[in-house]
């Protein structure tokens, strides 16, 4: 449970630098390949979703790199890389992990082969039957116990439809390392777990706990390191149990 006082206190100053992110360059930029909303292709959709796979966040390069690399030079970008996916070899697909991983393990790298018999054998090989009733819900249902994204990463895929109006709905954050350092920073002065994350950002933003994925993200990811913040003149210092010597937030 957060103090009432100092959620209100740590929502507004979350909320205040998203609006700062907002009006910065490219602040406003749709996720890669969803640029186009409800008339998003099936070869456009697919793409997010074997990205989103792999894990990328708003704006990081590398998952979209290898995703280019993959279905747009490598299959001359084919309406439904799925097929494409399955008829390479399995075995063939785990040795290329060595030299062309879509993935730093293994164990993702050939993820993405099963992912591709997943979503011909539920999916029509199209990824916006995930979404087709618009409900957010329904929607992380099926990326994460019908895809096995993980729970993160389905968090994440869900959110990213939300942000295009694709999906309606209430979403957590992805509460990874960057969100739980952040939160836990900011909430109690040390670091959350997964639940304590969750719990925390459901408390502090119930309307949608994903509006605070972004600057939560941002903040680890740019000021808010693990070997050290860098607290001077950060955007939500003076609401900071760490770094702005704020008693915690947590009862
Ligand atoms: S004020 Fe410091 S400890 Fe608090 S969120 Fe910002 S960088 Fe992290």
């Amino acid at each position: 449970m957060l103090d009432e006082a100092r959620k209100q206190e740590l929502e507004g100053a979350l909320l205040s630098f998203r609006t700062t992110l907002e009006a910065g360059p490219g602040g406003t930029a749709s996720w890669q390949w969803l640029e186009d909303g409800a008339s998003t292709s099936q070869k456009s959709a697919n793409k997010f979703l074997l990205c989103s796979y792999i894990d990328y966040r708003w704006r990081d390069t590398v998952a979209p790199r290898k995703v280019i690399q993959l279905v747009e030079q490598e299959f001359i970008d084919p309406d439904d890389i799925w097929a494409s996916i399955r008829a390479i070899p399995f075995e063939c697909w785990n040795h290329s992990f060595s030299e062309r991983p879509m993935h730093a393990t293994r164990a993702r790298h050939n993820g993405v082969w099963e992912l591709a018999v997943r979503m011909g054998r539920l999916f029509h090989d199209d990824a916006r039957e995930l979404w087709r009733e618009h409900d957010l819900q329904t929607t992380l249902g099926r990326v994460s116990d019908d895809l096995l994204f993980g729970p993160q990463t389905s968090r994440m895929t869900v959110g990213a439809l939300w942000d295009e109006e694709l999906v309606a709905g209430v979403a957590d954050v992805k509460a990874d390392l960057h969100v739980r350092r952040v939160t836990g920073r900011l909430c109690a002065g040390r670091e959350f777990s997964v639940t304590e994350a969750t719990d925390a950002t459901r408390e502090l933003h119930p309307a949608n706990p994903w509006l605070l994925d972004w600057p939560l993200f941002r903040l680890g990811k740019n000021y808010c390191l693990r070997s050290g913040p860098k607290c001077a003149d950060r955007p939500v210092r003076h609401a900071c149990t760490l770094g702005g010597g704020r008693s915690p937030a947590v009862s």
